[in-house]
């Protein structure tokens, strides 16, 4: 158990700034996903932690260490790749033991291992097989299982997940989550999958271009995100954005948007507030959650959206529906059996959760 800080870390191959100041805190015990699109700098943020690649600067510090100069091997932590890399002729028992036995473990210690991993894993059944006689999932939990046998200060994951298909992946994340519940061990997570990031994190780390966009709970990133790549890079489906300009009527601030300028599309934010009034007048983009539109019969009201049902995506569960509202799409998340194409319905923006960002810098506004 350990915590750890990455202090202004930059990392550089050549011209390229792979890692731009990136600074996180994470505490002991916490489960930080690291989350951002393909080629943002997550596997290299990762390697720079467990000293497999050397930072070009800043610090990276372990319980209040820094580890810099400390060679991986001696960091204490263990790392679970995308690619397991299991030894193929040696059985499971082997696999696990197998770095044990390097570092001249006794034959003792390696069987109360086995057993403590091989239970905590359900390995049990599996110990003396070879890795081509498990399927994705069990091979998973034997790659895990290796980085288990040592009880390491931090656990580091790349992607694990994302060569299982859906269904195993869906059941590899809970075991996951509750083998951290269980065990408390610090962890960092890479995965460019925001479910994943939103079942298991305590907290997110939302990267692009190297830089650190956002660091919360996922709770905090999904209902307040503080840019727009943030905004649209979580949830699914997306949140609508909406360009438009904020407007003063009376002392009403009102969002006034949409492609057809002439009819446009109007959502009362109500009584104007300090933080929106600097922004009477600019360009500004409304978001707004799919579950955060209400379906209304009321085909008439001035104060709803008026739209269109254009596509109707039964889920089962729910209703994704595409309208159109003066020339916008938006996707609403309705309940199951509402929605037909081409009905005409009106839509209540859930006031309470509407984000508005500057159009410019992409940054929320504070309400
Ligand atoms: P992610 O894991 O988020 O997909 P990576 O950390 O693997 O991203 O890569 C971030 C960027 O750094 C990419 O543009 C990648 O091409 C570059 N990069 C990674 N490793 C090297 C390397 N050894 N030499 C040069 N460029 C690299
Ligand atoms: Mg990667």
């Amino acid at each position: 158990m350990a915590s750890l800080n990455i202090r202004n870390v930059e990392k550089h191959y050549g011209d390229l700034r792979t890692l731009k100041g990136v600074n996180i805190d994470v505490e002991d015990g916490e489960f930080l996903v690291l989350l951002g699109p393909s080629g943002c700098g997550k596997s290299t943020l990762l390697s720079a932690i467990a000293g497999l690649a050397p930072v070009s600067s800043g610090q990276i510090v372990i319980d209040g260490v820094v580890v810099n100069d400390i060679e991986s091997a001696k960091r204490d932590i263990a790392m679970v790749f995308q690619s397991y890399a299991l030894y193929p002729t040696m059985t499971v028992r082997r696999n696990l033991t197998f770095g044990m036995r390097v570092r001249g473990a006794s034959r003792q210690q390696q069987d109360e291992a086995v057993k403590r991993v091989a239970g905590i894993l359900q390995l049990d059944q599996l110990l003396d097989r070879k890795p081509s006689q498990l399927s994705g999932g069990q091979r998973q939990r034997v790659a895990m299982g290796r980085a288990m046998v040592r009880q390491p200060k931090i656990f580091l994951f790349d992607e694990p997940l994302s060569n299982l298909d859906a269904k195993l992946r869906t059941d590899m994340r809970a075991e996951i989550k509750k083998l951290h519940l269980r065990e408390k061990t610090t962890t960092v997570y890479v995965t460019h999958d925001q479910i994943e990031a939103m079942t298991l994190a305590t907290k997110i780390v939302v990267m692009q271009g190297g830089e650190v966009q956002q660091i919360g709970s996922p709770q905090t990133i999904y209902e307040h995100p503080e840019n727009l790549f943030v905004a649209r890079f979580i949830g699914s489906p997306a949140m609508n954005c909406i360009n438009g300009t904020l407007k003063l009527e009376g002392a009403d601030a009102v969002f006034v948007g949409g492609a057809q300028a002439t009819a446009g599309l109007r959502v009362n934010l109500g009584a104007i507030s300090e933080g929106y009034r600097p922004y009477v007048g600019k360009k500004v983009v409304l978001g707004v959650r799919p579950e955060w539109l209400a379906h209304s019969a009321d085909t008439t009201s001035p104060e709803l959206i008026q739209a269109v049902v254009d596509v109707v995506e039964p889920t089962g569960s729910d209703n994704f529906v595409i309208l159109l509202a003066c020339g916008e799409t938006l996707m609403a998340r309705f309940a199951p059996g509402v929605g037909v194409t081409g009905q005409r319905v009106g839509l209540a923006v859930d006031l309470s959760k509407a984000l508005l960002f500057d159009a410019t810098t992409e940054q929320r506004i504070a309400r």
